[in-house]
């Protein structure tokens, strides 16, 4: 089963994938957590490569294919290998962010990134829990954090917002493979509906 976690910077999806996976490692199954962009070595050089420096390096084009060529190799090496021997492979953003990222925010290449897609990848997950967190929150959170990798860029309440609705109107499009989770309750509440939901879809 291949699950992956989106939402926005500051959403918490990125400590719900990790809870997710030790719940479940502690049932006895075998689990792989990993992240995009990046997860696999040649793909963690291609993130260091888009998300560190400049931010106006590569035009949004140049950065689709460094992603789309990212998400390639990561599911040449990890994940493909891994679901075919059987595992739980859960991933910290997929496809769905740059959909989302290099579809909505930073170009309008909604028609390429599916394109793209459909040629290179192929893959979609089982099951997306769209960690939703308004974007006043995750903003304040996200800048909490801020550092050297961080698309300053991002920052922005307007873009949040832009981004919040952009992956609530995904949700809908690609229904019933999404979970929308209210991401503003206590951490514990939300893995433990997480669970549950991962239980139901693993039986
Ligand atoms: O999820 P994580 O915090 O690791 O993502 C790092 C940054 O990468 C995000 O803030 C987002 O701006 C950027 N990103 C992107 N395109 C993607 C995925 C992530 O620009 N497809």
């Amino acid at each position: 089963m291949f699950i992956s976690f989106e939402g926005i910077d500051g959403s918490g999806k990125s400590t719900q994938a990790r809870v997710l996976a030790e719940a479940l490692r502690a049932e006895g199954r075998d689990v792989v957590l990993t992240r995009e962009p990046g997860g696999s070595p040649g793909a963690e050089e291609i993130r260091r490569l888009v998300l560190e420096g400049d931010p106006d390096r590569w035009s949004a084009e140049t950065e689709l294919l460094l992603f789309t060529a990212a998400r390639r190799d990561h599911c040449e090496r990890l994940i493909e290998p891994a679901l075919a021997a059987g595992k739980i492979v859960i991933c910290d953003r997929f496809a769905d962010s740059t959909r989302m990222y290099q579809g909505l925010s930073r170009g309008n290449l909604r028609p390429q990134v599916d394109a793209l897609h459909k040629m290179m990848i192929g893959r979609e997950p089982d099951l997306t829990f769209l960690v939703d967190i308004d974007a006043e929150t995750g903003l304040a959170r996200a800048k909490g954090r801020q550092g050297p990798e961080e698309r300053f860029e991002d920052f922005g309440l307007a873009l949040q917002q832009k981004m919040r609705a952009g992956f609530l109107a995904l949700a809908r499009e690609f229904a019933p493979r999404f979970r929308v989770i209210d991401g503003a309750r206590p951490p514990e509440a939300i893995a433990a509906e997480i669970l549950a939901q991962t239980r139901a879809a693993l039986a």
